[in-house]
């Protein structure tokens, strides 16, 4: 028996990076009966791509990601709304792109880009399911207006260097297919209680699935206007 979110959660919903987590995150949006989806990505599919971006055949390398995924989602749900960006979001899309939608999911491999997105949060009032896998590790965390963002957690943003990437660590796969559905189901479920947000961990050697409380920082830059 298929289960429907509330109708709230089915409104119009962002997927910024359109890789191993946008994919799946999209069709089970979709499954759960989502009627419009905007999706967001300005890079081509490339072979490395296809084996944790499951809406990409090799017939697709070298096509815009949003051009080849609207298209696989309009033929498996006749009836989703989708839209498409072929380009990468940078600070001045961020305001008017959250601003019209419900919800906003990161499907970003870019430090920068989930910094920027947390940081909308408090400011436009669109709650962001964030959400990162790379080589064995994955997490995924749901930022509400009044909830922890990501410099509650992190402090200051790391630099783009630092941090591991798909592209350059490595990642198994599958362990994108399944953060790329916990971030749906985030996305589709309730949210967070004020002043904090709920960080999952799910280490893909050990199959352990760790739940962590990120509670508000007084006056943190991210999240604290609006607070
Ligand atoms: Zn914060």
């Amino acid at each position: 028996m298929r289960i429907y979110p509330s109708r709230r959660m089915l409104g119009a919903t962002v997927i910024i990076g359109m890789g191993g987590l946008g994919c799946p995150a999209a069709v089970a949006l979709a499954e759960a009966g989502a009627r419009r989806l905007t999706l967001v990505d300005g890079d081509v599919v490339e072979t490395s791509n296809l084996h944790r971006q499951p809406l990409y055949g090799p017939e697709d390398v070298g096509r815009p990601k949003v051009e080849v995924a609207g298209e696989r989602l309009s033929q498996a749900f006749p009836g989703l709304e989708v839209e498409t960006w072929a380009r990468r979001v940078g600070p001045p899309d961020v305001e008017p792109l959250l601003a019209r939608h419900a919800l906003a999911i990161d499907g970003t491999d870019s430090v920068g880009a989930k910094f920027l997105l947390s940081d909308a949060v408090a400011r436009i009032g669109t709650p962001l399911v964030s959400g990162g896998v790379v080589q064995w590790g994955g997490q995924a965390m749901r930022i509400d207006p009044g909830g922890a963002c990501l410099r509650c957690l992190y402090g200051t943003a790391p630099r783009e260097d630092e941090v591991p990437t798909c592209a350059r660590a490595g990642v198994l796969g599958s362990l994108a297919g399944v953060l790329g559905a916990l971030q749906a189901s985030l996305a589709l479920g309730p949210a967070s209680p004020a002043g904090r947000s709920t960080l999952h961990v799910v280490d893909g050697r050990t199959l352990r699935f760790r739940t962590l409380t990120v509670r508000r920082v007084p006056d943190c830059p991210g999240c604290g206007a609006r607070a």
